[in-house]
């Protein structure tokens, strides 16, 4: 039975990762030290024999017994609320927590793939945006925490390549949604889908003319688990190019709620791309992957997940 260790284990990324790879046939072992993370959503799990779950901060020095086949690096804050809460870990989880997984992946002979993002192309000058895009981040804005954690990942996971010969692959994930995203972790569909579910008004930052495009997570595993298998080592966007503005995704979501929320607007975060797209021609051509799931089927499942939730957890909100 191959083995892979999958970081980031019990948040939303990590979790649905875990499903694939058992699923698949795999031994999984999950690390997480449940920063933004959460248990429940890995605890179908724990009654495995093929799943193991280890408590640790991946920025301490990493250690696993035994053979490994595979690690795919998800650990680390990802949404704004999170990583302006938490700059300093966030910086520590791209960098120290990178470095010990490709000296683990380095020691076991395994092949590693990293969670980058889209947010390398910070607020981008060119649109959609391609893999040979060097994007536009101010290191010292808010998100240039997370932001510059991630472009260093990218530039140590290359060195460990070119320097080391480790087996690499990297990831750029572009909006991802889906069920098991913490209903407050101030990223967008978990925020509009709570207000409108409990009768709120819908907070729009900005003019709402920003756009983003929203790919639902059971195709962005597809396009991972693609890339992981594929021999390809530099960056891939995954993402679902159909681009739409923040108003008219507010407009979507009180639709398919079927509620009658007000839209408020809030200012405008520092720093808040106004547009992204990504231009996904590169894994067309080497993963033979694109979407499946369109935005109105993505968001009903997804509105299904949180409606399932207890009255209390729907209440929890930081808005
Ligand atoms: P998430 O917050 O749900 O999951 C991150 C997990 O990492 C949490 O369980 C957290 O407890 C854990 N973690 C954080 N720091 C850690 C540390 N030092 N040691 C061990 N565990 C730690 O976020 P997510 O949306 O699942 O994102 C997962 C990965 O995908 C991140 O690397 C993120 O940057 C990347 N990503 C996500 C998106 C998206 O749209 N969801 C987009 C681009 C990139
Ligand atoms: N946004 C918003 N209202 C909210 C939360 C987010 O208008 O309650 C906006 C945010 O300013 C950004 C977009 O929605 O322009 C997507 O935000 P998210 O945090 O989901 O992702 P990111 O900015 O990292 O792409």
């Amino acid at each position: 039975m191959k083995r892979v260790l999958i970081t980031g284990a019990a948040g939303f990324l990590g979790s649905h990762l875990c499903d694939r790879f058992i699923n698949e046939g795999f031994y999984v072992i999950g690390m997480d030290n449940l920063i933004t993370g959460d248990l429940k959503n890995i605890e179908h799990l724990f009654k495995l024999e093929n799943f193991d779950f280890y408590h640790h901060d991946v920025t301490k020095f990493v250690h696993v017994p035994g053979e490994l086949d595979y690690i795919l690096h998800f650990a680390s804050p990802a949404s704004p609320i999170d990583y302006l809460k938490i700059p300093i870990q966030t910086l520590k989880v791209g960098s120290l927590g990178t470095h010990n997984l490709l000296g683990l992946a380095k020691e076991k002979k395994a092949r590693i793939l990293i969670a980058s993002t889209s947010e390398v192309y910070g607020d981008p000058l060119v649109h959609p945006q391609n893999e040979d895009y060097y994007g536009n981040v101010n290191t010292i804005g808010p998100r240039g925490v997370y932001d510059e954690a991630k472009r260093f990942q990218e530039s140590i996971t290359m060195a460990y390549h070119t320097y080391h010969g480790v087996e690499t692959r990297i990831v750029r994930i572009f909006n991802t949604y889906g069920p098991r995203m913490r209903l407050n972790d101030g990223r967008v569909v978990p925020a509009f889908i709570g207000q409108s579910l409990r009768g709120e008004d819908l907070t729009i930052f900005g003019d709402g003319m920003q756009t983003r495009s929203f790919c639902y997570v059971d195709d962005l595993v597809e396009g991972i688990y693609r890339l992981l298998f594929s021999s390809y080592v530099f960056p891939v966007n995954i993402g679902n190019p159909d681009e739409i503005t923040i108003k008219d995704f507010a407009e979507e979501i009180i639709k398919l709620t079927e509620t009658d929320q007000k839209i408020i607007y809030k200012p405008l975060p520092i720093n808040d791309p106004l547009q992204r797209q990504p231009d996904i021609a590169k894994a067309k051509e080497i993963l033979g992957w694109e979407p499946r799931v369109s935005r109105h089927d993505g968001m009903k499942k997804t509105i299904t997940y949180f409606k399932s939730l207890s009255k209390e957890e729907l209440q929890r909100s930081e808005h």
